[in-house]
């Protein structure tokens, strides 16, 4: 231990090692309920890919595991240290190096924070669209480790689909390049792709090529209210299969509506059994789409469907929907008070065309556990986030929560679906990993991870057991 921390004090700036125990009690978790963690020995924060190396190689030689952490805003466990860790921190890697207009790239380092991104490319007339909800805090290398979502995905992608090429330290302290500069490129294995949603297992991401779009055309909003989360999403398959790609499609569960007007009200009707929020950004077709989705979301069932009156009530709901998990975690903690109310986070993303399914089935799980289920999610992408609100203290609580999260993770599974649409694995899903995978999916894993991290210090314990 003094070895350890002697040799990272010689390797790195004044100020880059850290052993204060509050702030090693600070950086043991993310944001995800009921996983396990430890404590790491230390914390250091390096500026430069040099220094990440540094720190690697010192890792490496006395066998100690290293946890990379961004923000912590994860929600599967991914970052949780293990005890006697060290937890390689990237905030101080926020450098934007370089925005390129004419390539439409930017290159970064890993802990720029989405939003800084988004508004640094917007001042260059390009926008760089994954848009967790997490956007204000997380940052681009933890979006671009667990292959982030977000709210307008449902239209531009996620986070993979912008990452042209990456700098990585292995865990033999090398540092490998992956990917291009270039438009097109399809030299070799796609590295780039194996290291995305790696959540920290097979190297440290030090330096990241992203690519760009064009700033967005104008967008319109509207609110679709149903009376069962079934129509809401048969409101979605009909968008779908009618070929319309609203750039926003987001549903909100009766759960949801009135936590949010608990925590910042906005008169959100909470009568409604769902809410679908759409928007669409085609400029000057943006109104005759959406009056098409108001179309198929009336005969889907909407007993009410309005259009957001100017660009600030849009942007309120949009700041609604984002203000979804604090205002769950309100309601979780109101419900079971002296610190013990939380929410197990499940993933689960199916085909569209089983959305409706999926949603009628959680209500019944939640019913046949006696626990309270609320649904929201990026619903134009059949992903959904059933939050199962838990009260940590009472064992009985924690096993019927777990029992419902399991049948989620089932349901979404015998529906087609994956055990994690965004938020990544972690701790949290891998035994439902295991089984989505199967026993070759499995092997072939674990050959890579063998392959690149032979010692298995790089997040011990995260996507495999
Ligand atoms: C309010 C809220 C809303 C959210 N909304 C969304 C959403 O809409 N969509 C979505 O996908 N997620 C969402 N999340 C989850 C979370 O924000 C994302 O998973 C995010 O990408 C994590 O980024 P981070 O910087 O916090 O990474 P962390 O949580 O610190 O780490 C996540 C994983 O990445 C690894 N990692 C981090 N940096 C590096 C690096 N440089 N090299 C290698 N590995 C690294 C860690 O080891 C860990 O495995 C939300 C979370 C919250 C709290």
């Amino acid at each position: 231990m003094a070895d350890l921390i002697d040799d990272l004090r010689a390797a790195l700036p004044d100020g880059a090692v850290l052993t204060d125990p509050d702030l090693l009690r600070g950086h043991q978790r993310d944001e995800a309920d009921l996983c396990e963690y430890g404590t790491p020995a230390v914390v250091v924060r390096p500026r430069t890919t040099e220094e990440v190396v540094a720190v690697i190689q010192i890792a490496a030689a006395l066998g100690v595991p290293v946890v990379p952490q961004g923000a912590r805003t994860g929600l599967a466990g991914a970052a949780n240290a293990v005890d006697g860790a060290i937890v390689l921190s990237t905030t101080a890697m926020d450098r934007i190096i370089e925005v390129d207009p004419v390539n439409r790239i930017a290159v970064v380092q890993p802990g720029v924070i989405n939003a800084a991104l988004a508004a640094e490319v917007g001042r260059h007339g390009l926008r760089y669209p994954p848009d967790p909800g997490s956007w204000e805090s997380s940052t681009i290398g933890g979006n671009v480790a667990t292959n982030a979502g977000g709210m307008c995905c449902v239209k531009y992608g996620v986070t993979g689909e912008y990452v042209l090429g990456l700098e990585v330290v292995l865990a033999s302290g090398e540092v490998l390049r992956t990917g291009r500069r270039t438009a097109k490129g399809v030299a070799g294995y796609d590295l780039t792709r194996l290291f995305v949603g790696s959540e920290g297992t097979l190297g440290v991401i030090t330096e990241i090529t992203l690519s760009l779009r064009p700033a967005a055309e104008d967008s319109l909003t509207l609110v679709a209210v149903f009376p069962s989360t079934a129509a809401a999403g048969a409101a979605v398959a009909a968008i779908s299969a009618r070929g319309l790609t609203p750039s926003l499609l987001e549903l909100l569960d009766q759960t949801h509506l009135i936590a949010l007007e608990a925590y910042r009200p906005m008169g959100l009707r909470t009568d409604a059994k769902a809410l679908l929020l759409a928007a669409s950004d085609t400029g000057l077709r943006a109104a005759a789409d959406l009056e098409r989705i108001a179309e198929l979301c009336g005969e889907a069932g909407a007993d009410e469907v309005y259009a957001a009156t100017d660009a600030d009530e849009a942007a309120a709901l949009l700041q609604a929907r984002r203000n979804a998990h604090g205002a769950m975690e309100k309601y979780a903690a109101e419900a079971f008070p002296g610190g013990n109310g939380g929410l197990i986070i499940d993933d689960v993303a199916v085909p569209r065309s089983a959305l409706a399914a999926l949603l009628d089935g959680t209500e019944k799980i939640a019913a046949e556990h006696g626990v309270a289920i609320g649904v929201v999610g990026h619903a134009g992408d059949g992903n959904m986030h059933p939050n199962i609100v838990v009260n940590r203290a009472d064992p009985a609580s924690v096993t019927q929560c777990r029992r419902a999260f399991d049948d989620i993770m089932a349901l979404g599974l015998s529906l087609g679906g994956t055990c994690t649409g965004e938020h990544g694995v972690g701790l949290l899903k891998r035994d439902w990993l295991a089984r989505e995978l199967g026993p070759v999916g499995v092997g072939v894993h674990k050959s890579i991870k063998a392959a690149l991290d032979p010692a298995g210090l790089l997040n011990p314990g995260k996507i495999l057991t």
